[in-house]
């Protein structure tokens, strides 16, 4: 007789974006002639850069020729990609071996998966509001107790609130934990840790024997050189960290889907020698995962060249002066802003003390704007509101114009 995961029922009904739809249908029913500005979704728009066309169509032509065809590849993704990433990061001060990079079809599933590799009893730290998909993962393995609906948050999950006094970035847990996930430059908040504040997590993880997953999917949004856009740019964390990252956000692959995680051969864990999680994650990948598309590794190659690198850049430039023109514009308008400066995010304190969802109907109906509101990343997300810089330059200056003109505040 077959059982369902029951830790599935745990999980908070993953009602934010379908209840989003639902109250943009029921407006637009009552106001047919009215434009609506979607800044909710964290979705690029921004079509894709020549060289890395050339790069995917190169990665087509290859398979289209029996000399050059190739099925299955290396299954932890192309050496000379892993390669090519090396050197990106070592350009940045850090030193990597091509073999502590994992190629994958994005971070989202990397962030999921990670948690396999350790012990179903750890207990587990996420910074509140969160990407949803640390918290979910680990409700899904069997960490955490019941959804408790009051309180908006998991039974036996710590939860490092993120707020305006602590600037969005928490300090690492009082007590022992065993594994903490951190998102810098943060989505939902916009917030990027500092040197300091990732040294605290590291020295806090090395002391614990805890391990820090380190979600680096905006670190290419960061324009400021004194912040850190890998956290092995902090000293130690080669022995407690693993990071994950994605061409998803700074090149456009959100449809295409290529990532890569590094599992260091020195991170070690509580109960383990080095090289043992390293190890763990290539057993993982190689069981579940036959590797990265071909064609998509070719245009991976093609982002990290010089031509692929600075036509990201001109392309990451375009979403930030997007970030600039929110920032600006609604700062005009007496609202408090965060985020939004290295980070392609902006977060709001929701006016007037209203809730999340009351600011989101007053921002639709009043302005026509939708954004996401803040308690769908977790309970200290509520009276905050997530604008996302993802979208074209017209579309952002008219809702722009829209609040400005048109919201009562
Ligand atoms: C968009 C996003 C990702 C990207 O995931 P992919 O699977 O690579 O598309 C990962 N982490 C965060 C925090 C994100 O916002």
């Amino acid at each position: 007789m077959a059982k369902v995961n029951r830790h599935y029922r745990k999980l908070s009904a993953g009602y934010l974006f379908p209840e989003i739809g639902r109250r943009i249908k029921n407006f637009q029913q009552e106001n047919p002639q009215l434009k609506v500005h979607r800044l909710g979704i964290g979705n690029t728009t921004e079509p894709l850069t020549p060289s890395i066309v050339a790069g995917l169509r190169d990665g087509a032509d290859r398979l289209a020729a029996a000399e050059t065809y190739t099925g299955y590849g290396d299954e932890q993704g192309e050496e000379s990609l892993r390669e090519a990433l090396a050197r990106f990061y070592g350009k940045q001060g850090v030193s990597l071996d091509k073999d502590e990079i994992f190629i994958s079809d994005g971070a989202k599933p990397d962030a999921g998966n990670i948690q396999s590799i350790f012990s179903a009893d750890n207990l587990v730290a996420f910074q509140d509001p969160a990407y949803p998909v640390y918290v979910d993962s680990n409700v899904i393995a069997g960490r955490s107790g019941p959804y408790n609906s009051e309180q908006g948050n998991y039974g036996g999950f710590f939860y490092m609130a993120c707020n305006s006094e602590n600037g969005f970035i928490p300090e690492p847990p009082p007590d022992k934990v065993d594994l903490l996930y951190l998102c810098s430059p943060n989505n939902p908040t916009g917030a990027v840790a500092t040197h300091r504040e990732l040294q605290n997590f590291v020295d806090y993880a090395r002391e614990q024997k805890a391990v820090i997953v380190f979600d680096a999917s905006y670190a290419e949004f960061i324009a400021d050189p004194d912040l850190p856009r890998s956290i092995y740019e902090v000293d130690g964390a080669k022995e407690c960290a693993v990071e994950i990252n994605s061409f998803s956000k700074s090149a456009g692959f959100t449809g295409v889907r290529l990532g890569w995680a590094i599992v260091p051969q020195s991170l070690v864990c509580e109960d383990c020698e080095p090289g043992e999680l390293h190890r763990a994650w290539l057993r993982r990948q190689t069981t579940f995962f036959n590797g990265a598309s071909n064609i998509a590794q070719r245009g991976g190659l093609a982002v990290l060249s010089e031509k692929g690198r600075e036509e990201c850049s001109a392309l990451i430039s375009y979403y930030m002066q997007n970030a600039a023109l929110i920032r600006e514009g609604l700062l005009k308008t007496g609202l408090t802003v965060y985020g939004g400066v290295n980070a392609p995010y902006l977060w709001l304190r929701a006016p007037g003390g209203l809730s999340s969802w009351e600011f989101f109907d007053k921002l639709l109906y009043e302005a026509q704007v939708v954004g996401t509101p803040g308690s769908g990343f977790g309970p200290s997300g509520e009276g905050y509101f997530r604008l996302s810089a993802f979208g074209r330059r017209e579309d952002i200056e008219e809702a722009v114009k829209n609040i400005q003109d048109k919201l009562k505040l």
